[in-house]
Protein backbone atom coordinates (compact mmCIF):
# COMPACT_ATOMS: atom_id res chain seq x y z
CA UNK A 1 0.00 0.00 0.00
CA UNK A 2 1.45 3.39 -0.77
CA UNK A 3 1.27 6.70 1.29
CA UNK A 4 -0.83 9.34 0.51
CA UNK A 5 1.44 11.90 1.66
CA UNK A 6 4.86 11.05 -0.20
CA UNK A 7 3.55 8.09 -1.99
CA UNK A 8 6.24 5.73 -0.02
CA UNK A 9 5.22 1.72 -0.23
CA UNK A 10 4.66 0.35 3.24
CA UNK A 11 4.18 -3.27 3.98
CA UNK A 12 0.27 -4.16 4.35
CA UNK A 13 1.13 -5.19 8.50
CA UNK A 14 2.07 -1.95 9.34
CA UNK A 15 -0.45 1.25 9.86
CA UNK A 16 1.61 4.51 9.50
CA UNK A 17 4.22 4.82 7.12
CA UNK A 18 7.77 3.45 7.18
CA UNK A 19 9.07 6.82 5.58
CA UNK A 20 7.28 10.06 6.82
CA UNK A 21 4.82 8.11 9.72
CA UNK A 22 1.21 9.69 7.94
CA UNK A 23 -1.18 7.05 9.14
CA UNK A 24 -2.24 4.78 5.69
CA UNK A 25 -5.60 4.27 4.99
CA UNK A 26 -5.90 1.24 3.28
CA UNK A 27 -7.31 1.89 -0.05
CA UNK A 28 -10.45 -0.51 -0.70
CA UNK A 29 -11.19 0.64 -4.41
CA UNK A 30 -10.62 -3.27 -5.16
CA UNK A 31 -13.90 -4.57 -2.70
CA UNK A 32 -17.03 -5.82 -4.92
CA UNK A 33 -20.72 -4.54 -4.08
CA UNK A 34 -22.13 -7.95 -4.00
CA UNK A 35 -25.58 -8.29 -2.88
CA UNK A 36 -25.57 -10.08 1.12
CA UNK A 37 -29.14 -11.48 -0.31
CA UNK A 38 -27.78 -13.37 -3.51
CA UNK A 39 -24.40 -14.39 -1.58
CA UNK A 40 -27.01 -16.63 1.02
CA UNK A 41 -29.51 -17.81 -2.10
CA UNK A 42 -26.45 -18.91 -4.05
CA UNK A 43 -24.54 -20.40 -1.42
CA UNK A 44 -27.81 -22.71 -0.32
CA UNK A 45 -28.69 -23.42 -4.23
CA UNK A 46 -25.04 -24.71 -4.67
CA UNK A 47 -24.63 -26.50 -1.43
CA UNK A 48 -22.18 -24.21 -0.09
CA UNK A 49 -19.80 -24.27 -3.44
CA UNK A 50 -20.33 -20.67 -4.14
CA UNK A 51 -19.32 -19.81 -0.64
CA UNK A 52 -16.10 -21.29 -1.41
CA UNK A 53 -16.12 -19.07 -4.24
CA UNK A 54 -17.18 -16.03 -1.92
CA UNK A 55 -14.22 -16.79 -0.09
CA UNK A 56 -11.52 -17.59 -2.87
CA UNK A 57 -13.28 -13.68 -4.43
CA UNK A 58 -13.03 -11.69 -1.41
CA UNK A 59 -9.70 -12.85 0.13
CA UNK A 60 -8.35 -11.69 -2.97
CA UNK A 61 -10.03 -8.47 -2.78
CA UNK A 62 -9.09 -8.04 0.55
CA UNK A 63 -5.64 -8.99 -0.31
CA UNK A 64 -5.18 -6.30 -2.26
CA UNK A 65 -6.61 -3.80 0.38
CA UNK A 66 -3.62 -4.32 2.10
CA UNK A 67 -5.15 -7.67 4.54
CA UNK A 68 -2.62 -10.51 4.75
CA UNK A 69 -4.53 -13.87 4.20
CA UNK A 70 -2.68 -17.23 3.25
CA UNK A 71 -3.82 -19.12 0.13
CA UNK A 72 -7.61 -19.92 0.29
CA UNK A 73 -6.20 -23.71 -0.67
CA UNK A 74 -6.11 -23.96 2.93
CA UNK A 75 -9.51 -24.28 3.49
CA UNK A 76 -10.05 -27.34 2.22
CA UNK A 77 -7.56 -29.08 4.94
CA UNK A 78 -9.42 -30.03 7.87
CA UNK A 79 -7.84 -27.96 11.19
CA UNK A 80 -6.30 -25.79 9.37
CA UNK A 81 -9.31 -24.39 7.98
CA UNK A 82 -10.69 -23.21 10.83
CA UNK A 83 -7.05 -21.25 11.55
CA UNK A 84 -7.38 -19.64 7.56
CA UNK A 85 -11.14 -18.86 8.77
CA UNK A 86 -9.84 -16.82 11.33
CA UNK A 87 -7.29 -15.30 9.55
CA UNK A 88 -9.79 -14.35 7.04
CA UNK A 89 -11.94 -12.93 9.92
CA UNK A 90 -8.50 -10.96 11.18
CA UNK A 91 -8.50 -9.71 6.79
CA UNK A 92 -12.14 -8.59 7.28
CA UNK A 93 -11.72 -6.67 10.72
CA UNK A 94 -8.74 -4.73 8.82
CA UNK A 95 -10.42 -4.16 5.93
CA UNK A 96 -13.76 -2.73 7.75
CA UNK A 97 -11.49 -0.94 10.19
CA UNK A 98 -13.00 -2.88 12.81
CA UNK A 99 -16.53 -2.20 11.96
CA UNK A 100 -16.71 -5.95 11.45
CA UNK A 101 -14.54 -7.02 14.50
CA UNK A 102 -12.10 -10.13 13.60
CA UNK A 103 -13.97 -12.38 16.49
CA UNK A 104 -17.50 -11.47 15.28
CA UNK A 105 -16.91 -12.25 11.94
CA UNK A 106 -15.71 -15.60 12.82
CA UNK A 107 -17.98 -16.53 15.17
CA UNK A 108 -21.06 -15.66 12.87
CA UNK A 109 -19.50 -17.86 10.25
CA UNK A 110 -19.08 -20.89 12.58
CA UNK A 111 -22.50 -20.12 13.83
CA UNK A 112 -25.15 -19.82 11.29
CA UNK A 113 -22.54 -20.35 7.98
CA UNK A 114 -23.67 -18.52 5.12
CA UNK A 115 -25.89 -16.08 6.95
CA UNK A 116 -22.74 -14.95 8.57
CA UNK A 117 -21.18 -14.87 4.87
CA UNK A 118 -23.97 -12.53 3.60
CA UNK A 119 -23.55 -10.57 6.99
CA UNK A 120 -20.07 -10.45 6.36
CA UNK A 121 -20.53 -8.99 2.60
CA UNK A 122 -22.92 -6.62 3.75
CA UNK A 123 -20.40 -4.63 6.04
CA UNK A 124 -17.69 -5.05 2.84
CA UNK A 125 -19.98 -3.31 0.67
CA UNK A 126 -19.69 -0.43 3.45
CA UNK A 127 -16.39 0.21 2.77
CA UNK A 128 -15.91 -1.14 -0.90
CA UNK A 129 -15.75 1.31 -3.97
CA UNK A 130 -19.17 2.47 -4.48
ZN1 LIG B 1 4.76 8.75 3.85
Amino acid sequence: MFCTKCGTQSSGASQYCTNCGEKLILSVTSLQHRDPVMVLIFSIITFGIYGLYWYVKTKLEMNDSGAQIPTAWLIIIPIISIWWTWKFCEGVDQVTDGKMSGPVAFILLFLVGSIGAAIIQSSLNRVAAP
